[in-house]
């Protein structure tokens, strides 16, 4: 087979978090789960309507531009992009054509063509037998479009880039993002070719997942090399991903621009960004740190490693949790130490609760990492206290003394315990004694028992030493 160049160039949807839906009052809740509950004569198509801009749909947009380093409009003007389907009910939605408000700019090395706003459209169900249902809750609600240049050529990278625009648009608070629930939709456009010339490219919708945008970019990728290898033509197309059979489905001939009509929005005025975000835009809220930041920033500050440092980018209450507490503790040793157990025992509790942080503050947190570092309790007790503090809540060194965590260093109580486990494992005692070292940490492991867990095992270890030796 021939050595074919695959390109791929993306067009993803993004579901704005707004009070209101784009151009009407209702709310816009994705969580509504009645149909036709938010909806109003506006978003519903009634003669006599008229659609007012939702000024802070703008802003989110114009924010995802100013952290890729795009140009950001000073103007911006919307357009109707006509088609039939009945979950559209003005029979075309409101976009931008000409003046998006975002141009070029890059997210992961991937450049960026434009971001433009529009609307959504209503859902559609289809399982009815002879009829269909339609739910106007999602139509008008603001939805950013995002479109990357053709200059991606593998899956991998593809699937990159969707997931870092997912981490920004979370931490702009421009929208959740969430793939399952349709927050987020990735439109993939593929084509292969033997020389520098692009092939036809197909377009691959309904990809609700990563996995899927990942599957499907590499299964037309080698779908186009057997079609081409059997002497045919790629055939531009747009074809649906099917999740089950793993394969994509012929949906439509790919229509163009111009079978959409577009033409501007006599109902709209032509917005000036800039009279209202100012001449440089810098009424634009200022940006939170980003998770290319975020990632520099905690290698560089606390060395960690990739997989930590993904962690905190990643999943936001567990990176904002860190963030307290790194404020708030000024010893490094300490806030590493913290770190550790919020990595693993504390994100293990989350995944029990919803993800949420229990009850467990940054407070009461440190208040327990503290008692440990001082070795006032031992990793062991320190896990068990933090069990009981994620469920329970309280004053760390209360729970630390209930639960009778507090590592003893007592010698006259750790030496009642050395003697008894040395009473009761004479085989063990006499392995050690004919020098195997490893038998200490059995004895060591069993005074740990018997303490439940509140010795301290290095005085422990000093007192076999001391009473056997
Ligand atoms: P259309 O007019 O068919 O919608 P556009 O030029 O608007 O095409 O591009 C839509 C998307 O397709 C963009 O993400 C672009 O990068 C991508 N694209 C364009 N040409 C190709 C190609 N030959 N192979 C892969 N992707 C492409
Ligand atoms: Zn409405
Ligand atoms: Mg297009």
């Amino acid at each position: 087979m021939p050595q074919y160049k695959a390109t791929i160039g993306l067009e993803i949807h993004a579901e704005l978090k707004t009070a209101i839906k784009m151009f009407c009052r209702c709310k816009n809740d994705p969580d509504e789960s009645r149909p036709n509950w938010n909806i109003c004569p506006v978003c519903t198509a009634q003669p006599g309507t008229l659609p007012v801009i939702n000024k802070k749909a703008v802003e989110h947009v114009l924010r995802v531009g100013r952290a890729l380093g795009s140009t950001l409009a000073d103007f911006t003007e919307w357009d109707r992009k006509n088609y039939f389907y009945p979950d559209i009910p003005k029979g075309y939605q409101i976009s931008q054509y000409k003046y998006p408000l975002v141009s070029g700019g890059s997210l992961a090395g991937v450049l960026l063509t434009r971001i433009h706003l529009e609307e959504d459209t209503g859902t559609s169900k289809h399982d009815r037998g002879d009829y269909s249902l339609i739910d106007y809750n999602r139509a008008g609600v603001p939805l950013m479009e995002l479109v990357t240049e053709p200059v991606i050529h593998d899956a991998e990278i593809a699937v990159r880039f969707a997931k870092e625009l997912q981490l920004l648009l979370r931490s702009l608070g421009a929208s959740d993002a969430n793939m399952e629930k349709g927050e987020m939709r990735v439109e993939a456009n593929i084509s292969i070719s033997e020389t520098d010339t692009f092939g036809t490219k197909v377009e691959v919708k309904n990809l609700n997942s990563f996995k899927s945008v990942g599957d499907a970019i590499a299964f037309e990728i080698k779908r186009h090399a057997e079609v081409l290898e059997r002497g045919e033509k790629v055939v531009q197309e747009t074809r649906g991903w099917d999740e089950n059979t793993g394969k994509t489905w012929s949906q439509r001939k790919k229509e163009s621009a111009n079978d959409y009509r577009y033409f501007p929005e006599p109902d709209l005025p032509k917005l000036m960004v800039t009279e209202v975000f100012g001449k440089d835009h810098e009424k634009l809220p200022a940006l939170p740190e980003l998770p290319w930041e975020k990632r520099e920033r905690l290698k560089r500050e606390f060395g960690f490693s990739d997989t930590i440092v993904e962690m905190y980018v990643s999943d936001q209450t567990l990176g904002n949790f860190f963030k307290e507490i790194s404020g708030m503790e000024t010893n490094q040793e300490l806030v590493k130490l913290a770190s550790n157990y919020i990595s693993s025992d504390l994100a293990a509790l989350m995944k029990t609760a919803n993800s949420t942080l229990g009850k467990v503050t940054a407070r009461n947190f440190m208040g327990l990492m503290g008692m440990l570092f001082m070795g006032e309790l031992s990793s062991r007790g320190a896990k068990d206290a933090l069990t009981v503090l994620f469920n329970e809540g309280g004053d760390p060194e209360t729970i630390v003394r209930s639960c009778g965590l507090i590592q003893k260093s007592d010698t006259d109580f750790l030496e009642t315990i050395v003697k008894d486990v040395i009473a009761t494992n004479e085989k063990v005692v006499a392995e050690y004694k004919a020098g195997k070292e490893a038998s200490l940490q059995f004895l060591i492991g069993q005074g740990m028992k018997a303490s439940k867990g509140s010795a301290n095992p290095k005085i422990l270890g000093d007192l076999f030493k001391k009473l056997l030796g």
